[in-house]
């Protein structure tokens, strides 16, 4: 199973910024096509810059959104269903990441409809579950990402359509990523409850060149979720480098 890497680019750039990041993530990868044996590469902009930094890309980069609605189309003012996402060739996107849980209060079973939404309209689902500082000094983080996971996924999940994402809350944009033998234990503890055994789980939180090659080398890590460091295409190709 390839990699997948996958930067969330979150509300940030400009039309120029974005534009000049996808290419430059197109042109690191045309220059070491060797990055494409063991990865994918998948870039998720805002809204307003998709359709434009769709036009950047090759067959190397998959573009993805950041959310999608709950309904497909009518009167839900500001919303963006899964099937418009579909329409302008995204094909993934990501649920429930903790900022959207958090700013929104989103919650497991909205997540999982939104999810079942995107299923339907033929997009990849980047499901994100994590628990927060306090759970895991609680030591819950199992309770907490296995009742998400049952709540947060739709019927029919499989390999084809979805991946999930472990994202510590407290590793989130903090500098601090999750230690390898936490992350060993987490992931187990996902793939056990995953029925597809071919389901790739990612891991996201502070990942950077200097802790990629430790975290993308761990049993049932499949790929990262990258947000900081996909800003960079130097940085974010060097995630997939470091791993090599
Ligand atoms: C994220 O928001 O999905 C993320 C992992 O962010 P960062 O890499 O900045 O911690």
């Amino acid at each position: 199973m390839k990699n997948l890497i996958a930067g969330n680019w979150k509300m940030n750039g400009t039309l120029e910024s974005c534009l000049a990041l996808a290419r430059g993530v197109v042109e690191g990868i045309q220059a070491d096509p060797q990055l494409l044996k063991k990865n994918e590469f998948l870039i998720c902009p805002s809204y307003p810059y998709l359709v434009l930094v769709q036009a950047e890309l090759t067959q190397a980069v998959a573009l993805g959104a950041q959310d999608c609605a709950v309904k497909n189309n009518g009167a839900h003012t500001g919303d963006v269903s899964a099937e418009m996402l579909k329409n302008i060739n995204c094909s993934y996107v990501i649920l429930g990441h903790s900022e959207r849980r958090a700013d929104h209060r989103e919650q497991d079973g909205y997540i999982a409809e939104k999810a079942a939404m995107a299923h339907r309209a033929g997009l990849n689902t980047i499901i994100c579950v994590g628990e927060t500082e306090e759970q895991r000094e609680k030591g819950i983080q199992e309770e907490v990402v296995g009742e998400q996971l049952r709540d947060s996924l739709p019927t029919h999940v499989t390999a084809e359509n979805t991946v999930i994402a472990y994202e510590p809350v407290w590793a989130i944009g903090t500098g601090k990523s999750a230690t390898p033998d936490d992350i060993a234990a987490m992931h187990g503890f996902i793939r056990d409850q995953l029925e597809d055994e071919n389901i790739r789980i990612l891991y996201g939180g502070s990942m950077k060149p200097s802790n990629a090659a430790d975290i993308l080398t761990i049993e049932n890590v499949n790929g990262g979720l990258i947000g900081g460091a996909s800003l960079k295409a130097e940085d974010f190709l060097g995630i997939a480098k470091a791993a090599e």
